[in-house]
């Protein structure tokens, strides 16, 4: 088995009103940087991405950053990590957060994170690749979007498997030793063309 090597995390760009959500996000930046996985996000220094960002980096982690030019100012974008992809575009940062991850982790975030969470999963359904999508659910924060998917399967909106394209983990520690035992996906060459 090929374990995974590169995690994408989606993640709030603003603290969060609960210290919890910080917390997981260092948690996570931490343990991937000690398993030797690659975190790629957004690579601006705010919010709990950030927070994120600098727990990896401090375990001498390696950290990838896609930002696109007109948002280099506003999320402020980081000269310290190991990479950093300028693109043109919001679409052509997610398909290079795409492209350059074996699997994603969403933390808790808001439309941003929503956004990104949408579109890998639509990717997802479209069979454009099958690479693992971990919702770390910290504190609950995500069950009323869960609640929502399942009001799609029972109204016969969202086919029943369609439902499962994710897995949900409550804690972080739990995203991680799954993140363990998960092979990494051979499908990057259909990404690409998404
Ligand atoms: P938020 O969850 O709203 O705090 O945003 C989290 C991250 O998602 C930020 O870095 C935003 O710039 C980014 N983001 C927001 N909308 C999009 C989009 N359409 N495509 C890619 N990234 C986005």
């Amino acid at each position: 088995m090929t374990r995974i090597t590169s995690v994408c995390v989606y993640a709030g760009s603003r603290p969060g009103r609960n210290p919890v959500y910080r917390v997981a996000a260092e948690n996570l930046g931490r343990g991937l940087a000690e398993r030797r996985m690659t975190l790629v996000y957004g690579g601006g220094n705010v919010g709990i991405m950030s927070a994120m960002a600098d727990a990896a980096l401090a375990a001498g982690g390696r950290v990838v950053g896609v930002i696109p030019r007109f948002l280099e100012e506003r999320e402020i974008r980081r000269s310290d990590l190991t990479e950093q992809h300028t693109v043109a575009t919001m679409h052509e940062r997610k398909a290079k957060m795409a492209e350059l991850s074996d699997a994603f982790v969403v933390l808790p975030g808001g439309l941003g994170t929503l956004d990104e969470t949408f579109e890998i999963l639509t990717w997802r359904q479209l069979r454009l690749h099958n690479h693992p999508i971990l919702l770390a659910d910290i504190g609950g924060y995500w069950c009323d979007l869960l609640r929502q998917i399942d009001r799609g399967v029972s109204e016969g909106f969202v086919p029943a498997d369609e439902g499962r394209l994710f897995e949900r983990h409550e804690t972080i520690e739990a995203v991680l030793a799954r993140l363990d035992t998960l092979a990494a996906p051979a499908h990057a060459d259909a990404l690409r063309r998404a």
